[in-house]
């Protein structure tokens, strides 16, 4: 049985707003998210602040969204304190194929219809 299921790989990177940063935020850091993970490739610093603002919506832009949802459209997240001009901006770079099986184990029998 075919149990595959596609998810977005995602790019989170520090944009420049229309103010100045006020945390420790440099524009181009960046992570990527691969599935349940959050990858820095640079090895660098993210704001725990920020990362907070961001993890809620992460699993939202790793599925396929209606093209009329805000979800969709909407890529640029502010950073939560409210003095910081920091951007980040989450970009799908690409698909990634997973298996059911290989990621719960609750079977596929037991989805709640709706
Ligand atoms: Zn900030």
């Amino acid at each position: 049985m075919d149990d595959t299921f596609e998810l977005y790989d995602l790019k989170v990177e520090t944009i420049a707003g229309d103010r100045p940063f006020v945390c420790s935020h440099k524009e181009g850091e960046s992570f990527l998210v691969q599935g349940e993970n959050l990858v820095f490739p640079d090895s660098g610093s993210f704001s725990m602040y920020a990362l907070s603002a961001l993890l809620p919506l992460l699993p939202a832009k790793q599925r396929v969204s209606d093209t009329n949802d805000w979800m969709y459209t909407d890529s640029e997240i502010a950073c939560p304190d409210p003095n910081c001009g920091a951007r980040f901006r989450i970009t799908r770079t690409g698909k990634r194929v997973f298996r059911h099986s290989e990621v719960t184990l609750v079977p596929l029998n037991t989805e709640e219809e709706e």
